[in-house]
């Protein structure tokens, strides 16, 4: 496989790594958003369980192993809607690059379509319900319809991190359909999706981190 084309699973900690920093960094704004529309906690239930995940890295540690401890502690040990949802988003990740030395853009692009459909089938939520399905879909469909056009790894990238951004955006015209703010019913317009923000931060973190990797 082309090394310019491809991410080799050895160095699977980097990419974790970066996972774990997109939301350490951003814990507090993530709870300040939910905290408009939900109870304020998810930043707080995130950076939990990622510092967990931080906490039982090893030195070396491929892709497969380091999105599926990401997918059990999230899974087992945070509480909120979210743990469900991601552990099992990370797990069907984790599950799909198992034995593979190389990620390119096919695989990755079969990982997020399999997380993706995880999330769907356990919370229920479609696009435009205002969750992080808003973030996940459109990037996953963007970043499986720029391989298929033949884009170059880093470029998919590229679009999946835009599409991301635009998804997360769109949440705040949105009317929450599920999940705690659908309680607020047209009130919870006009202010962002906790989770669809999160989605964004971990999907382009994991983006820039196998850019860097690429040649
Ligand atoms: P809780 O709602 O239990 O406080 P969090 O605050 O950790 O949990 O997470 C809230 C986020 O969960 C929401 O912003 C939304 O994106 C997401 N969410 C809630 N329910 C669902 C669902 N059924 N499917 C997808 N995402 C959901
Ligand atoms: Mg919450």
């Amino acid at each position: 496989m082309n090394a310019l084309q491809s991410f080799p699973t050895s160095q699977g900690r980097v990419v974790v790594e970066a996972l774990i920093t997109a939301i350490d960094d951003n814990a507090e704004t993530l709870s300040e958003i939910d905290g408009a529309i939900g109870d304020g906690d998810h930043g707080i239930n995130m950076r939990k369980g990622f510092l967990l995940v931080r906490s039982e890295l090893g030195n070396e540690i491929d892709l497969s192993s380091g999105l599926a401890l990401i997918g059990d502690t999230l899974m087992t040990r945070i509480g909120g809607a979210m743990g469900p949802l991601y552990g099992s988003f990370f797990d069907e990740m984790a599950q799909a690059c198992s034995g593979l030395e190389r990620v390119d853009a096919t695989a990755l692009a079969a990982m997020l379509e399999a997380g993706r459909a995880a999330v769907e089938d356990i919370g229920g939520a479609r696009v435009g319900d205002k969750t992080l399905l808003d973030t996940l879909v459109p990037a996953t469909e963007a970043f499986a319809g720029a391989v298929t056009d033949g884009a170059s790894f880093s470029d998919a990238l590229t679009v999946l991190s835009v599409a991301a951004e635009l998804g997360k955006e769109s949440t705040r015209d949105m009317t929450a359909r599920v999940g705690r703010a659908s309680r607020l019913g047209e009130r919870s317009r006009g202010v962002l999706d906790a989770g669809a923000t999160s989605c964004w931060l971990l999907l382009t973190a994991m983006a820039r981190s196998i850019q860097q990797r690429l040649g």
